[in-house]
């Protein structure tokens, strides 16, 4: 097993909150969902992921703001990544229809950026069900055309914005994090570096804040703490007077 922090990761979120277009349709009950709030929430998620396990993480776009394909990519090769991974959700139309399921783009006329594909591509099909797109050839892709050969490059789209179904998904903090996981773990495997799930505990750590003899004494303390915005709730306790 390799130790993550030999390994640089630039994670870009597609587009910026500010892209025109990039946006589901709106929805039947109203509202839509931007592109970008979907990728820079995997991304973020994923940040978190591969920063448990290890390795290092370049941001290609940390803000809301658009950030140009020329400079994403420029902070890649300027740091030479060991991966550039692009984060996206796919639209045919703008308009809803039955289209739909996951897309992995990679550079296949290179082995490594093939290979880290179609790893990639296995772990997003995992969990929700989802159509198969496969993995196809994204050398016509900016980002693909314009890192650096030695960088291999991936651009995932994980489910179309304009198939309602998949919108409903993808608008999901689950579904959301179901995507980082799972391109955590493939980043793991390609590595060879060992995944470290997120620590849930089951213990939970309250606070007391008084005891009293009188009852109202601690309705009053109650009332004061609730005022305050804290959850309170009173525990009547029997005392043993022998002891
Ligand atoms: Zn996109």
């Amino acid at each position: 097993m390799n130790d993550g922090s030999k390994f640089l990761i630039a994670l870009d979120d597609g587009h910026g909150m500010e892209t025109a277009g990039k946006r589901t349709p709106v929805f039947p009950e109203g509202g839509f969902m931007k592109e970008n709030e979907f990728n820079s929430r995997v991304v973020e998620i994923l940040n978190e992921e591969l920063k448990r396990c290890g390795f290092r993480t370049l941001l290609t776009a940390p803000t809301d703001k658009d950030t140009s394909l020329y400079d994403r990519v420029k902070k890649a090769n300027d740091a030479d990544v060991d991966l550039f991974l692009s984060v996206h959700a796919n639209a045919f139309k703008g308009e809803w229809g039955d289209w739909g399921g996951i897309t992995t783009f990679a550079y296949v006329a290179d082995e490594t950026s093939k290979r880290y594909g179609q790893i990639i591509h296995k772990w997003l099909m995992k969990g929700t069900e989802m159509r198969d797109r496969g993995v196809k050839d994204g050398s016509w892709l900016y980002i693909v055309r314009k890192t650096k050969k030695s960088i291999p490059t991936i651009l995932v789209e994980c489910g179309f914005m304009d198939n309602l179904r998949e919108a409903r998904l993808l608008i999901t903090e689950a579904y959301r994090k179901e995507c980082a996981v799972e391109l955590a773990k493939a980043i793991c495997e390609i590595f060879n570096v060992e995944y470290v799930k997120e620590e849930k505990s089951s213990k939970l750590y309250k606070v007391q804040v008084g005891a009293f003899r009188v009852k109202n004494n601690a309705l009053r303390l109650a009332k004061e703490l609730r005022g305050k915005g804290y959850d309170t709730y009173i525990v009547e306790d029997e005392v043993d007077e022998t002891k």
